[in-house]
Parts: C-alpha cells; structure tokens; sequence
C-alpha cells in the first residue's frame, strides 16, 4: 500500500538506535503516549513513575527530575506542579474538606495567605494565623497545619521542632514550605535527628523557581512525601486538577539542579556578609536573616543544625526614614533589580509595607522594608551599590 507524506511522514518505521548515552536527561515531550496494543491498553497501570499512560502525568524527563528531588529533599515520593505557587495549593486542596481547619503562619509566602483567606472558606475551611515564633494552639478539626522555614519576608525562623512535635502528637498533618532551604539547609523530614527522632513534616514543597532552578527562568513546583498513602492522595489531586509541567522547563531544572549546592553555598556567604555589615549601619534599624544573632528564630534555626541559609536578608529601617526616602533608595541601586522571586543571577531589591499584609504585631517598628535578594555578583561591587544608595535615604 502507498501511503501519502502526511501519513509517512508521521507513521515512519525509522527508530533511532537504542544506546544512546549522555550527560544530560534527554527531553521527552508527550501529550500522546502510544500502547503496543488494546491489551496494553486495558492493562492497569500504577501511577508510581514507573509506567507511563498520558504526557500530563510524566515522560522520563519528569519521573528524572521527581526522583533526584525527593533524594534531595530525603522523601520516598515527588510530585512536579507547574509553580511554586502550584506547590503550595495542591496540599490544602488535597487534604481540606468542610469542616476542617488550616493552620498557617503570619509570615507565610503571601498567595498561602490569599488562598486561605479567600478561597478555602467558599468550601468551608476554615483557618487562624499563627505566630512562627510559638507553637500554635491545636484544635480537634485543625487538619492541616503549614510551617515555612525562613517565613516570606521578615524571615523569622519558626519553632519547627516545637510545632512538629505538637501536631505529630495530635495526629495533625503537616506541610513545610522549604523553598527558602532549598533541600540544602536542613532536611525537612528530620530536621533534627539527634535530639528529635523521627520527628519532621509530612509534605515538603519548594518552589523550584527559586534555587533548583536558578536562571530567573522557569515557573515550578515540587511536593514531596515520604508516606505512600499520602503521597497517592496528592496525587490523585494533582491528576484532576490537571498540574503537568513542561518537558522543556524540566530540562532547565534538571540542569540547575547539577550547580545547585555550589550557589547556595556562595550566595549564601555573600548574603551573610551583606547582612553583617547592614545591621552595623547607623541608618539601619534591624537586619532580618536567620543566622544573625538577635534575628527572631535564631535559636530556631540553630535547633536545626544551624548550616546553611538563604541569599535573602531585609532591612527595617530607622523609622525617621519615609517610605517615600525608602523608595528613593531602592531606585538609587544600580545593580539591584525591582522585581519578585530571588536565587537567580542578579540581585534584587523589593521594598514592602508589611503594616498591609499581616495580620500579627510585626517584629519590628514602623511598616517599611527592603528585602535584598543575593543574586552572583561580586560582594564588592553590591556593597559598593548599597553604600551609594544609602545617601538616598538623607
Ligand atoms: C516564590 C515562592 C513560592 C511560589 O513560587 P512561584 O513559582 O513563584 O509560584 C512559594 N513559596 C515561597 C516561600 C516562595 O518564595
């Protein structure tokens, strides 16, 4: 039978030779994934990354990617959703029912806030904010409890191990946003080991747009879990509600993830030394970071291990500063972007008015802010930057 091009030029018996070998994870992109016959069709198909049956669940590229998340992050299961922010909806869509109660940090990521604010209650979850610094009061339909380790922002440092214990205790699921950890920092399913066995988050999710990624580039999300049954019922969520990723976005991660140690570490020592010398400056009211003496949560972080942290710190100012003056030495920076997310490239400097979006007496005085973002340049030139620019401020 002659068959036309279009036809041919699609069902073509051609196969590339199998052994092909390399560094890099090759991209398989699929929405289509073809069965050898009806038998393989019928033939159930456990979704645990080892089967494949259509392109939104996951190609090889994706299961990769999954698999070297949850080594990093010490789980048995990993969930890849298209945002960070993904990340933080697919737990308390999967878990909450009416009836039930979320529990959520005041200094949590800031769309955590806006979902359980204003749309949890239209199926009748209810939620309390809590202070990261205490141990928050548990009720019998509490259900879901969030931690965030730094918090968005003002990154105090929660009592991770105090909350931990006190939901284990109540048979209270837990889930740990550790974008700001990275996997690298601590391990958020046994955060401390020696003084607490066993004890750590039952869902760990990060933002992969920030560090695993760390080109300014891609948009995802990882969720991670150690309990099967757990893991199956995200899962069952994260398939009807249709959460695949881009095979080309997965690429980028996968390559990311290969230098991801390297620039946590030194996005780390340069963020610290950035810090350090801000908190010694006369214009400078406060300096949040978590390995700084005196930040709110330093023992916190220290009861973790008290290694690594983020390429984030923020400035209260003194409140004599407007936040007009304050604005006029954000836009003095020359190397220092105006703009959301962190852990790529370049710096960035983003101020904040945290008197509109907490509910919680803040942890310092007056209501503005700037919080830096570390991105790769040189500590010198950045210093450099912000020591020009704090004349702005005058
Ligand atoms: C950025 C961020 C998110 C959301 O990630 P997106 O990919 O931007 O949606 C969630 N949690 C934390 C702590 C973040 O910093």
């Amino acid at each position: 039978m002659t068959r036309k091009p279009s036809t041919t030029l699609i069902h073509h018996p051609y196969r590339a030779p199998e052994g092909w070998d390399a560094v890099p994870v090759p991209v398989a992109k699929a929405s289509t994934v073809l069965f050898k016959d009806t038998a393989d069709l019928h033939k159930p198909r456990p979704r645990d990354g080892l089967s494949y049956r259509y392109g939104l669940h996951g190609t090889p590229t994706s299961y990769t990617l999954a698999a070297r998340l949850a080594t990093l992050e010490h789980a048995e299961h990993c969930l890849l959703v298209p945002s960070g922010l993904a990340a933080v909806t697919l737990p308390s869509l999967a878990i909450l029912r009416p009836g039930d109660e979320v529990l959520v940090p005041d200094n949590v990521y800031g769309q955590n806030r806006y979902l359980t604010e204003s749309w949890l209650p239209q199926w009748g979850v209810t939620h309390r904010f809590y202070d990261p610094l205490t141990v928050p009061d548990l009720r019998d339909k509490t259900k879901l409890v969030w931690l965030e380790a730094a918090g968005s922002i003002t990154l105090e440092f929660p009592d991770l191990l105090g909350t931990l214990a006190a939901c284990r205790a109540r048979g209270i699921t837990t889930a740990l946003d550790n974008t700001w950890g990275a996997g690298l920092a601590f391990n958020g399913f046994e955060p401390a080991p020696t003084t607490h066995p066993g004890l750590g988050a039952d869902i760990v999710m990060q933002a992969l747009t920030k560090y695993p990624s760390g080109g300014a580039d891609v948009l995802m999300g990882s969720v991670c879990t150690r309990d099967r049954k757990l893991h199956d019922r995200l899962n069952h969520a994260h398939e009807h509600l249709g959460y695949g990723v881009g095979q080309n976005d997965v690429e980028l991660v996968l390559r990311g993830l290969s230098t991801l140690q390297l620039r946590y570490e030194a996005q780390d020592r340069v963020t610290r030394q950035l810090a350090s010398w801000m908190a010694g400056r006369a214009e400078v009211a406060q300096v949040f970071h978590p390995a700084l003496p005196g930040s709110p949560g330093n023992a916190n972080w220290l009861a973790v291990g008290g290694a690594g942290a983020a390429c984030l710190f923020s400035v209260a100012f003194k409140p004599a500063y407007s936040a007009a003056r304050v604005d006029a030495f954000v836009d003095a920076l020359q190397l220092f972007g105006i703009g959301y997310s962190w852990a790529g490239p370049m710096s960035l400097a983003v101020p904040y008015d945290m008197s509109r979006s907490r509910g919680l007496p803040l942890p310092f005085d007056g209501g503005t802010l700037v919080r830096f973002a570390i991105g790769l340049e040189d500590v010198a030139d950045l210093q450099a930057d912000i020591a020009q620019a704090l004349s702005a401020l005058a």
